[in-house]
């Protein structure tokens, strides 16, 4: 039998990192590469299930670590602290994503295609289309829903002219309301009854350091910021508890309203200036309230990075 190459998204996955996995092992298959497999690397959220459930497929095995010299396909991140356990010794063939290129390393040449869409799986809808490789309606709808639960339907500042585009064309190859179907799947993924204050504060949490200081940027999304901060006390207790734990510099979860496009920030550690300079505020009990700000990416992250 062929040795497998694996192809994953990030830890806690969310939905671009779990369907471009899949939707990436359906172009290279379809490219005659037949030993791809996609794997995931943390529980799937409920946004991501919606999807599944809706196209009645299973979701990809779970990859707890790999194996010196394990084949390996990256799509939705590069970081070495956000992939599997074992990177660092994984033979990395190929990356596909559309993050800012950090903490990333290898000792062979790769193919590695960058590019600052608001989705990977509009990098990939591209190479469907520059290797003239049909969509089908299964893949059409994995790449839809990537790009809208990303972009939170084409409304954050990371969506580029070209995902609107691509987002469109999907509808129409996959024949669905984009709209209706779009809205359902985002509000699946704001169901938190179910979860316990930690894996709140972990569903979508990117580990980050810069300079030696370890930072974590959390994000939940929500129909109801007040919904969420009812919790807000027993929230500080278990990123507090995070914070000890794993010796972070700073926990900035940000609760975002995917209606009305804004945030509520909870913001704790010894280097929560970086949070206050970088948005010009001053926290009040841990939290501040960000008017229109949405993405992780594009307004979070920068701000913060070059604050710490
Ligand atoms: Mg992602
Ligand atoms: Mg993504
Ligand atoms: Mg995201």
């Amino acid at each position: 039998m062929d040795k497998k190459i694996y192809i994953f998204g990030h830890k806690n996955p969310d939905t671009d990192s779990i369907c471009s996995s899949l939707v990436s092992e359906i172009l290279y298959k379809k490219s005659g590469i037949s030993n791809v497999e996609a794997r995931r690397l943390g529980n799937v959220n409920k946004e991501t299930q919606y999807i599944l459930d809706y196209l009645k497929i299973q979701a990809p095995e779970l990859l707890e670590n790999v194996e010196e010299g394990q084949e390996v396909f990256l799509v939705d991140h590069n970081e070495f602290n956000q992939s599997v356990e074992g990177i660092e010794k994984a033979k990395i063939l190929r990356v596909t994503d559309h993050h800012r290129i950090a903490n990333f390393e290898t000792s062979e040449p790769l193919y590695y295609n960058a590019k600052p869409y608001g989705c990977t799986a509009t990098i990939l809808f591209e190479e469907f289309k520059n290797n003239g490789i049909e969509i089908e309606k299964k893949e059409a709808i994995l790449m839809a829903s990537s790009i809208i639960s990303d972009t939170l339907l084409l409304k954050s500042p990371t969506t580029t002219e070209f995902d609107k585009k691509v987002l469109e064309e999907l509808g129409r190859i996959a024949d669905l309301d984009i709209e209706k179907y779009g809205l359902e799947m985002l509000k699946a993924g704001t169901d938190l009854d179910d979860f316990s204050e930690e894996e709140l504060i972990s569903l979508d949490a990117k580990a980050l350091e810069k300079n030696g200081s370890k930072f974590v940027i959390a994000q939940v999304n929500t129909v109801s910021i007040e919904d969420v901060m009812k919790r807000g006390e027993s929230l500080k207790t278990a990123i507090k508890s995070k914070i000890n734990n794993d010796g972070l510099a700073l926990f900035v979860l940000a609760i975002t309203d995917i209606l009305n496009s804004n945030s509520q920030i909870i913001a704790i550690g010894e280097r929560v200036d970086a949070v206050e300079n970088g948005f010009g505020i001053e926290l009040e009990n841990d939290t501040a309230f960000l008017e229109g700000v949405v993405s992780r990416k594009k307004q979070l992250l920068p701000q913060i990075d070059k604050n710490i």
